[in-house]
């Protein structure tokens, strides 16, 4: 069976379109349980109705005809119950309803099942027979089986856009869910890649004179040569150099004459100039794709992006011009940085890419951009909505298509409050970030890209709460060595003048990964990580020990934290390292003040050591974001469990209260440089805790400083301990949210972040 099981998957898995995957479906499931009707029936997005799609036994011409509303009929019934439903007399069954269309009177023993994916039933699955024999236990487990091992099967090719869509109606507003990659709302028009840059749809061809094929190839290079020098220099001026450095990337590829050696062979042996690209890339994307590690999965990405560009080319004589809208959305399965290059200056509104993640390059280079932006929209058909109205709601991470009016207005009405917002608080700059009795949090920005220093200093922040070092490690094909780090830290430590800069020493590993280091785990998130990973690699920390050492000479800004650490003892070698590299540097006659040195507080293990940690270092720094994953036990990553993953779940609070109160009790400061720190609601319980300091993006400064000096110290502490005797995280929101409204802060609890009236939820209905 689990072969069967396997060959259905695999074959549904690569299906060229749903219809034929569901056919397939339903023939080997005929086949296999020996049945005379396999039927698959999904249920209409649009209306929730369960259509009857695939039928292997009953007559094709009732495909499509048969509808039935959730709880009619005895599909109905089955996905209203979300449970099997096994019937001897179907005929019998008070919520039978007969469809003369399909001649399935003829059938009399019914079996059917539910497809669920995640909780949502997505279709029924049913078999049925004539002979009144009924079926049995081990029917009903196989088919069970089988719905479950095809369920996610189905959806992605229910949803991965093509075609077949286009007989799907979309409601009066839908959004599609995604990651937040970068925040703000944006309205445009979508633009997605052209079709004639597809390399998927191009055929295997021969060429009818290889010299044209050759030449009209070369031609094709040439001009994307130049398109990417042209687009490097437009970006020159909107993007930090380590940003720009990626755009070299795919000029690196399509300067490589291997690569351009073997098309040109292969419109030399007589292919068509398109089909051998096609060949050739697809032969090198394969040895990428192949590897485990996602960031060397990306340059999978980047070689088909820059070989599209070539493709377009050649097809320059039917190619559209590109004409771009005023306000655009660029869509697509991914959008590359020679994408954004080519759009016209301030007419880029927001991106949405239906792969990648927040860590995506393109997700850093949006928010160095401020372009609000969407990763991983899996479901979002971006293919049949090409030149349609969207709203990308970059807080959210959802992608509204077709807007109605009222949701147009009311996102149009956002925009232009957060632009207000954005300009009234400019006036708190220079203001402090005290609360109305008298307590002061400073604010710093947490920083990984050098325009998130200058945003941090536009935004009045104290100094860098968290530079996260493995971002310029990530933008690069290897390690950087001393000399190149020590480059990076000095301008950054230079750029904050005097203001405090906290360093946090390479925290790889998990979501984190650099092309060139690959961490291949099973359970990476509880894996080789951070501090556990340069302890090990003594040679990769000492040299960013001593660069960051030297940097700091004759600045003397530089404050050093480790990140992931559980145990003391690996405070206690970070420290001995940390000697070291001071020791080595004083043997070549550099001598330097030490740098006060801090310990992130992520592990909730971490906690319970702080007492004797707080002998070793002079700061703490609470990590929300990996506490609330550990304390949870739910991945930060996945979007599975995404929405079990809050950082103002009641556990969470009292573990967060108890470490400031830890950190208090040794008289060590102590900061929160997890997301929940730029969330308005998470950031007035932080200050209730006692937390000194606070560390955010920078654009969360002025929003961030509007709370702190809306409230009292007292009101915050009230508020705290209203929270910490809730069990429910929805509860606690409310109480902040009114709290915050009470305040006069409503502006901050964006009404985007609601269902907006009349929207609906692709994924949920
Ligand atoms: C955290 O875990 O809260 C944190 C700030 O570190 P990062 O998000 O980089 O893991
Ligand atoms: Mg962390």
């Amino acid at each position: 069976m689990l072969d069967t099981l396997r060959q259905i998957a695999d074959e549904v898995g690569h299906a060229n379109d749903l219809q034929g995957a569901l056919n397939l479906v339903t023939g080997w499931v005929k086949q296999t349980m020996q049945v005379g009707v396999c039927s698959v029936y999904l249920r209409d997005p649009g209306q929730g109705d369960f259509v009857l799609m695939a039928t292997d036994g009953l007559r094709p011409e009732s495909v499509l005809k048969v509808r039935l509303a959730p709880g009619t009929g005895l599909v109905g019934l089955v996905a209203e119950r979300q449970e099997p439903l096994l019937l001897r007399n179907a005929t019998d069954h008070p919520a039978y309803r007969h469809f003369p269309e399909t001649g399935e009177e003829l059938y009399t023993g019914f079996l059917g099942v539910p497809i669920n994916y995640f909780r949502k039933v997505q279709g029924v699955l049913v078999v049925q027979h004539r002979q009144d024999t009924g079926f049995g236990d081990n029917d009903i487990a196989f088919l069970v089986t089988i719905a479950s091992q095809l369920a996610g099967a189905i959806h992605e090719a229910a949803t991965l856009g093509d075609d077949r869509q286009a007989s799907r109606p979309l409601s009066d507003t839908l959004y599609f869910r995604g990651a937040a990659g970068a925040p703000g709302v944006g309205i445009g028009t979508l633009l997605t890649p052209s079709p004639y840059a597809d390399l998927d749809a191009v055929p295997d061809r021969d060429g009818r004179d290889p010299e044209v094929e050759e030449a009209a190839f070369r031609k094709a290079v040439l001009a994307v040569e130049e398109e990417l020098g042209k687009g490097s220099k437009r970006m020159a001026d909107l993007l930090p150099e380590e940003v720009r450095d990626l755009f070299d990337v795919y000029a690196l590829f399509i300067s490589d004459s291997g690569l351009i050696d073997d098309i040109v062979a292969r419109i030399r042996k007589g292919k068509w100039a398109a089909t051998a690209l096609r060949a050739a890339i697809d032969e090198r994307s394969a040895v990428f794709n192949r590897m485990p590690d996602p960031y060397l999965r990306q340059r999978s990405e980047d070689i088909r992006a820059v070989a599209r560009r070539i493709l377009l080319h050649l097809h320059s004589d039917s190619r559209d011009p590109c004409s771009y809208p005023q306000r655009c959305i660029l869509a697509g399965d991914e959008v590359s940085l020679a994408r954004i290059a080519d759009v016209p200056p301030g007419r880029l509104a927001g991106i949405v890419c239906r792969h990648g993640s927040t860590m995506s390059h393109i997700a850093l280079i949006a928010r160095s951009l401020g372009i609000p932006a969407i990763m991983g929209a899996q479901d979002f058909p971006f293919r049949r909505l090409q030149g349609s109205t969207v709203v990308v709601d970059g807080y959210e991470g959802r992608v509204f298509t077709d807007p109605s009016p009222v949701v147009l207005s009311e996102f149009q009405r956002l925009a232009r409050e957060e632009q207000q917002l954005v300009s009234s608080l400019a006036e708190l700059r220079d203001l402090p970030s005290e609360t109305s009795d008298g307590t002061t949090v400073p604010l710093y920005a947490n920083a990984g890209l050098a325009s998130d220093i200058t945003l941090g200093r536009n935004n009045g922040a104290a100094g860098i709460g968290l530079y996260r070092t493995e971002f310029p490690f990530m933008l690069r094909e290897s390690f950087p060595g001393e000399e190149a780090q020590y480059r990076i830290y000095r301008s950054i430590l230079e750029a904050c003048d005097s203001l405090p800069v906290t360093m946090r020493t390479l925290d790889i590993g998990a979501d984190k990964a650099l092309p060139y280091f690959p961490i291949k785990e099973e359970n990476a998130a509880l894996g080789w990580r951070g501090i556990r990973v340069t302890l090990d690699h003594p040679e990769i920390f000492l040299t960013q020990l001593r660069a960051m050492l030297r940097a700091n000479l004759g600045l003397g800004n530089l404050h050093i934290l480790f990140p992931m650490v559980s145990r003391l003892d690996e405070i206690e070698a970070a420290s001995a390292l940390l000697g070291q590299a001071c020791d080595s540097l004083k043997n070549e006659g550099i001598r330097g003040k030490k740098p006060p040195v801090g310990v992130m507080i992520e592990v909730p293990a971490a906690i319970y050591s702080m007492q004797h940690m707080a002998e070793h270092v002079d700061f703490f720094s609470l990590g929300t974001n990996d506490l609330t994953q550990y304390l949870l036990a739910v991945d930060r990553g996945n979007e599975h469990v995404s929405q079990l993953y809050d950082h103002l779940h009641p556990a969470v609070l009292h573990c967060i209260r108890d470490a400031i109160g830890q950190a208090r009790r040794t008289g060590k400061p102590v900061s929160v440089c997890g997301e929940m720190a730029a969330d308005p609601l998470g950031a007035v319980l932080l200050l209730g805790m006692g937390a000194d300091s606070l560390s955010m993006a920078a654009p969360a400064i002025p929003h961030i400083k509007w709370v702190i000096r809306s409230f009292s110290f007292s009101q915050a502490r009230a508020l705290l301990d209203q929270a910490l005797g809730m069990t429910d995280a929805g509860a606690i929101r409310s109480l902040l949210s009114t709290a915050l409204e009470n305040a006069g802060l409503g502006g901050l609890i964006r009404a985007g972040a609601d269902i907006l009236p009349g929207c609906r939820d692709q994924q949920t209905g």
